[in-house]
This record gives structure tokens, sequence and C-alpha cells, in this order.
């Protein structure tokens, strides 16, 4: 008898603290980064929850609705600093319904999601606050869509009063350099980044995010000192960037190369070496699919934004050009790679001796060559003291740079000063070079060269017209092209 009331009444607490998890998810931390355009909040939570996101002006504010969420840490902790927030309030408008609200600066326009738990992290919010000002127009449709996620009434958006004080420029084009002389551009992407550390070090000593960082800043500076290149950075500090973003970014920037630089990890701590991926041709052929569904992606090539002009070809047309570009700049990803992997050689060990192929989607630009250089293994205690140095950081970027150097002095896209040095005779890199890639014949590389087959066939002292994928074939100068 005594036993049975027991049972109950344990029963009976079970239920009430069952009721209480389920009211009410923990808002456990927050978390922000700084990008050049935007500010990203990331709330941690102990479970799911709806939301909805709208602003309101005179002054500006931003509210956050959580149902079903409860505030379990502090605010005022977060460092504001070159953001667009002042302040940021919260109330509990009943014991789970709880409100924050953030204090603007300038008007932002906002986007909002959930993300399901990962190996890293649980559930979380990310609220992203874009400086755009001009954007600030379509709060109304933000702020409904993000209501429509929680199904509570859309309270009232007001219509910003004040006119934007600036609208950012957006160069997609880059000036032509007079005499036609451009410089030969490198996108330099640094792996990681923000919310997103990328691998950890021993007792997590050293973040791949910050060694990426440190490594692309120092080649970014190694390859400005050559003349006739540029460097420029995919991620200019500590947040984070979607995978599609970056090649998005090295396109505006009108990018002849896009390198991202990572640092591995293991499960065995004893792996070691440097490797450099370029894409998989099973990756390059499934991503023309992708790309030509992709219809906003579709009309950044059309928009000219890519060295592919599609615009007054059919479809069909389309995909074939693509697929040919995609090809083309992947026979380039891989004679670059093999060049900055033979550099990297000389100064680290190299897990791997030839360029792997991996369908990472980092790389998956259809005509922009590009590779991933993995610099070491941070899981490595040795390799990841070696990493977090700097002596080592600027040996790594100098092979890199060796490696990019040597490519493009054999390999210049013409109109580009290093193009014109070549075509004066003052550098004599030697023949051009093509590596072949799979469904490639000579003849069709003697096409795309425009150069003679005869004279393809003759600088490589080719006996048959029988050529094997990953072959490397020098590339007659055009002069000889005018033989048959
Ligand atoms: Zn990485």
């Amino acid at each position: 008898m005594r036993m049975r009331a027991l049972l109950s009444t344990v029963g009976l607490i079970l239920v009430v603290l069952t009721a209480d998890v389920l009211a009410a998810t923990e808002v456990r931390s927050v978390r922000l980064w700084r990008a050049p355009d935007n500010t990203r909040l990331v709330f941690d939570l102990s479970g799911p929850v709806q939301h909805s996101v709208f602003t309101l002006t005179a002054p500006n504010r931003l509210v956050i609705d959580v149902s079903g969420a409860q505030l379990a840490t502090r605010l005022d902790q977060l460092s504001l600093s070159n953001t667009p927030i002042t302040a940021i309030r919260s109330a509990q408008r009943t014991p789970t319904d709880l409100r924050l609200v953030l204090d603007l600066s300038a008007m932002v326009s906002p986007k909002s999601f959930t993300l399901a738990p990962n190996q890293q992290y649980g559930n979380r919010l990310v609220v992203d606050l874009f400086d755009d000002v001009s954007a600030a127009v379509n709060s109304t449709t933000t702020a409904a869509a993000g209501s429509a996620q929680s199904g509570t009434p859309t309270p009232p958006v007001v219509a910003p009063v004040t006119p934007p004080p600036s609208v950012p420029a957006t160069a997609t084009k880059l000036p032509p350099v007079p005499g036609g002389k451009r410089d030969i551009v490198i996108a330099i992407d640094a792996g990681h980044g923000g919310e997103d550390p990328g691998a950890l070090g021993p007792n997590r000593s050293v973040f791949e995010k910050n060694v990426t960082l440190a490594i692309a800043r120092e080649l970014q500076r190694q390859i400005n000192a050559e003349k006739g290149f540029r460097g420029e950075l995919v991620r200019t500090g500590d947040y984070f960037i979607p995978l599609r973003k970056r090649t998005e970014i090295a396109r505006k920037k009108g990018a002849d190369l896009f390198i991202s630089i990572h640092a591995d990890a293991a499960p065995r701590s004893s792996a070691f070496g440097a490797s450099v991926f370029a894409l998989s041709e099973r990756g390059a052929t499934s991503e023309t699919a992708r790309w030509l569904a992709d219809s906003e992606n579709q009309s950044d090539l059309i928009g000219g934004a890519g060295n592919v002009s599609l615009d007054d070809k059919d479809r069909m047309l389309a995909g074939v050009l693509l697929d040919l570009s995609m090809t083309a700049s992947l026979s380039s990803s891989l004679n670059v790679g093999q060049k900055v992997l033979s550099h990297m050689g000389s100064i680290t060990p190299l897990h791997k001796r030839r360029v792997e192929q991996a369908g990472f989607m980092v790389l998956k630009s259809p005509d922009i060559p590009s590779i991933l250089v993995e610099t070491g293994f941070i899981s490595n205690p040795n390799e990841a003291k070696k990493l977090a140095s700097s002596s080592h950081q600027q040996a790594l970027a100098r092979s890199i740079t060796t490696g990019v150097r040597q490519f493009f002095h054999q390999n210049p896209p013409p109109g580009t000063y290093i193009a014109s040095q070549r075509d004066a005779g003052r550098i004599a890199p030697g023949p051009r070079e093509h590596v072949v890639t799979p469904g490639e014949s000579l003849a069709l590389i003697a096409q795309r060269y425009q150069v003679g087959l005869a004279a393809l066939r003759s600088v490589n002292s080719l006996k048959t017209d029988t050529i094997k994928v990953g072959q490397v074939l020098s590339i007659p100068a055009t002069a000889l092209a005018a033989q048959p």
C-alpha cells in the first residue's frame, strides 16, 4: 500500500517534470559573429523551437519571438562592437514565450532559420542581420516568412521612414586596366570561420579556422608582392561563409584561380602530411546538371559575372558549353594543383604525391580552376604545432605562391600583364600544358587550344592519338598553330 502511494507520487513528479521540460526550451547561450556585410546571432537551444522575426522603425529594432522558450543565459556579455546592434533586451511575455528585442543603430534586413543538432552543436536558432540597407524595404516579406513558420500572428511592420544612409556599391566587374594588362586574380579562401571552427588540434589548442586565415593572409601578402598578380581574400575575419557563397565571392572578384586553404583531421593522431584536392569528374558532371537546374546560379553566369556567356545559346548548347568549360577548368585545376603539391613537398611531408579528386562543394565552380589545399593534419600534435607557427605558415604560403606563379607563367590568361610579358619574350616558362581528363581526345584538345593536330602530336612526340587520363600534354605556341 505504502509502495503504491510512493509510486504514484513518483509518477506525479515525473509527469510534472516532463510537462515542464516540454513546456519550455531553454535558450542556453548566444554567440555573435560579425562579417563584412552581416551580423550573425546563434542561439543555442535545449530543443527545437518555433520563432518569428520582424523589424520595427523609429527607433530601429529587430524583434525575435521564440515560442515555448525561456532565457537561461545572460545577454549582456556579447561584444556588440562593429555591429548595428546597440543593445539586446529580453522579456518573458508568458512563462514560455520569449521575446528578444535588438536595438539597432541602422536598419537591417533579417533572415532567420533553425538548425537541427549536429556532432558539434544542439538545436540552434540562427538570425542573420544583413547590412544592405537597400534591402530594408523587403523586411515585410522577411517578417512574414519568419512568422509563417511559427503560426503566430504577425505584428504590424512599419515600413522604414528614414532613407538608407548610403547604398553600398555592388561592383561585380573589375575596371579594365589601361592597355588591357590586368592582374591575374587569385581568390584565397580560408576554410571555416565563425561558429564553424573546423578541425581542432590536441586539447582544442589550435583551431583550423585560425590557421587557415593566417596562411591565407600570408599567401595574399606574397601574391600581392608578385608583379602581375593580385590576391583576394574570400574571408577576411572570424565569421562563417556558406560554401556556395565562397565561390560566388571569388567570381565577383574576377578570380582566375580559387584556392581553398584547410588543415586536416583524422581519428588517428599519427596521420600526417599535406595534400591537394581538385574536383572529381563525377562531381563535375553532376554539378553541371546542378548549375543548369539552379536558375539563380545560371542567371549569375548569364549575367556575365563569370567567363562563360550563355545568354545567346539555347539550353542544350548551354549544357555542352558548361560541361566543356568545367572540364577545361578541371584540367587546369589538376595542373596547378600538381605544381603546388610538388613545391609543398620540399617543405613538408606529403600525405599523397598526386592531386586527389573529391566532390568538395567549395570546388564546384564551372568556370574557375579551383584547388583545395590541406596544409597538414591539425589532429597530429607535431603538425598542429608547426601549422600554428608563423615561420611554417610563411613556408607553406611560399610553396603555394611558387606553384601558382609557375602555372600562370605557362598558362597566362589573355589580356593579363603576365601574358604580355610572355608574348614579349620576357618570361620563358616553357610550353603551355594540358592535363588529360576523361572523355577527351587529342583532336578535342587541339580544337580547344586552336592548335593543329600535327603540331600537338609533334610537340609531344606522340606516335598515335591515344592519350591517357592524367597525361600531361605540352600545347604548342600559337606560331605553330597555323600548321595543319
Ligand atoms: Zn577544413
